[in-house]
C-alpha cells in the first residue's frame, strides 16, 4: 500500500510513522509513506494556502488550488485509482469496518485540514471519502490521519505476527474482546480465573466467548443490536 499525506505540518508524523508497528510495516515493504506540505503547491508568490471566507465570518478557509494541484501531482505519478480521504468532523464516523475496507486498497491519499475549514469544492469535486474520527473538533486533520493510518496499516497482510493477529480484536468479531490476564496467577490477592489455569482449551474458549458477550452487553449494547 502507498500512503500519501498532504499536510501543513509534516513534522507531526515523524514520531508516529517512525515507531513501532507502523515503522516495521514500512521496513517489511507492506506500506510506504510519503509526506508533502501542500503549501509547496500554492501558485501565489507568498505561498498562502488559505483565504477569507466569502460572506464574512470568523476563521480562514483552505483554498482549492493548492489541494487540487497537490492531488493531481500525486495521481499523475501512478496508475492506481487512489482513495482520496478528507479528514473532517463532518465526515462519516470512522470505525473498524472502514479500516478493513481501506486496508484492501493500494493507494490512499490523506488531506489534513486546518483553520476554519475547506473550500466546499474540495469536498464536492475531489475527495472520495470524508472521515471524522469522532464527535469533537480538533485543530487539524493530522491526528485524525494518524489514527486512520494506524488502524489500517496493522491490518495489512504480514504486518502483525500470528500472535497479535487482528481477527480476535474488539469490533473485528462484532463484539468487544474478552479480558486478558498474565503472570502471576495471584497478584496481591487478586486472582486469575481458575478456568484460564485449567489447561482445558475448549473450556477456555467457551469462557472467553461468554466474557466477550457479557462485556459487549454491559458496555456496548449497540453492537449486539
Ligand atoms: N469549522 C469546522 C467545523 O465546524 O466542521 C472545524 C474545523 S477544525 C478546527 C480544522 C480541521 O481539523 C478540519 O478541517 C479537519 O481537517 C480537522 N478535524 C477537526 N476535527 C476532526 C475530527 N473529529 N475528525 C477528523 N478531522 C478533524
Amino acid at each position: 500500500m502507498k500512503i500519501d499525506i498532504l499536510t501543513l505540518f509534516p513534522e507531526m508524523f515523524t514520531g508516529v510513522l517512525g515507531s513501532s508497528i507502523l515503522k516495521k510495516a514500512e521496513e517489511k515493504a507492506a506500506v510506504s509513506y510519503s509526506l508533502a506540505n501542500f503549501r509547496q503547491f500554492s501558485d501565489n508568490k507568498h505561498h498562502t494556502v488559505d483565504d477569507y471566507p466569502y460572506g464574512g465570518g470568523a476563521g480562514m478557509v483552505i483554498k482549492p488550488q493548492p489541494i487540487f494541484d497537490a492531488v493531481s501531482h500525486l495521481t499523475e505519478q501512478t496508475d492506481t485509482k487512489p482513495r482520496i480521504i478528507l479528514l473532517c468532523p463532518q465526515g462519516k464516523r470512522f470505525d473498524q469496518r472502514k479500516a478493513e475496507e481501506l486496508a484492501k486498497e493500494q493507494h490512499l491519499i490523506f488531506i489534513c485540514g486546518h483553520y476554519e475549514g475547506y473550500d466546499e469544492r474540495i469536498r464536492e469535486h475531489l475527495v472520495t471519502d470524508e472521515i471524522s474520527i469522532g464527535d469533537y473538533v480538533l485543530t487539524g486533520g493530522e491526528l485524525g490521519a494518524m489514527v486512520v493510518i494506524d488502524s489500517v496499516v496493522r491490518l495489512l497482510p504480514g504486518v502483525l505476527g500470528n500472535e497479535d493477529s487482528p481477527i480476535h480484536d474488539s469490533f473485528s468479531t462484532g463484539l468487544l474482546e474478552h479480558p486478558h490476564y498474565t503472570r502471576p496467577a495471584d497478584f496481591r490477592g487478586m486472582k486469575v480465573p481458575d478456568v484460564l489455569l485449567s489447561g482445558n482449551h475448549a473450556k477456555i474458549a467457551d469462557w472467553r466467548k461468554e466474557q466477550s458477550l457479557k462485556r459487549t452487553r454491559e458496555r456496548r449494547p449497540d453492537l449486539l443490536e
